[in-house]
């Protein structure tokens, strides 16, 4: 895919792709999940060719203007610029080629878990029903684990991180990075969001059970 929305007509594809990334956007800056114009929202529009949000922009106000494309290294395929971190979402889409979506937001409660988690580099969430939220696992039986790589603002750092999580042979559906946020993705854009919720909400429920005398 060559066609870019700077210098071509805009594809439908690229459209609907653009406008459902802006609802998504919007919904979560309504909860307050991407203060002060953080987090970043992409989703695949072909095999090479990610649709992702334009750095610095306000996530409650997006139109599609506001998103760009690029590919599957982050390199922009339009006039626009990525974010920093638009390396870590083509990271995932190489590493997992069934994503359709990645979303990454900065809530309340996924930076305090990752602040509070730091130290033992991963939160094992155990006994949830709603872990079978996630795509691939079926029982509450089933643990989600779920790492908590240092940041950096070196984005190359977090990706070692990844690939060492990754070679390690541990399930990966999902990352915090520490005093940051979450990376969450599915296959497409509803899954990412679904995914994204449910794993907000057990983190919520484990910083709650943290309060609770033992
Ligand atoms: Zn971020």
């Amino acid at each position: 895919m060559s066609a870019s929305p700077a210098s071509h007509p805009p594809s439908t594809a690229f459209e609907q792709l653009a406008q459902q990334l802006c609802r998504a956007a919007a919904d979560l800056a309504r909860r307050g999940w991407t203060p002060a114009t953080s987090s970043n929202f992409s989703a695949r529009l072909d095999a090479g060719c990610i649709a992702i949000t334009v750095s610095g922009r306000d996530k409650g106000r997006l139109t599609p203007a506001d998103i760009m494309l690029m590919d599957d290294q982050a390199r922009a395929l339009d006039a626009q610029c990525p974010s920093a971190e638009a390396r870590l979402h083509a990271q995932i889409y190489r590493m997992l080629p069934q994503t359709g979506a990645v979303l990454h937001t900065h809530s309340q409660t996924q930076t305090v878990a990752s602040l509070h988690f730091a130290a033992a580099g991963v939160v094992r969430l155990h006994g949830y029903e709603l872990v079978k939220a996630i795509e691939g696992l079926r029982s509450h039986e089933q643990d989600l684990s779920l790492p908590v790589f240092p940041n950096s603002q070196d984005m190359a750092e977090i990706e070692r991180h990844v690939d060492v999580w990754r070679a390690q042979g541990q399930p990966l559906h999902a990352y915090l990075i520490a005093g940051h946020g979450l990376y969450a993705w599915g296959r497409d854009i509803t899954a990412a969001l679904r995914h994204l919720e449910a794993i907000d909400f057990m983190l919520a429920c484990e910083l709650e059970l943290r309060k609770l005398p033992t």
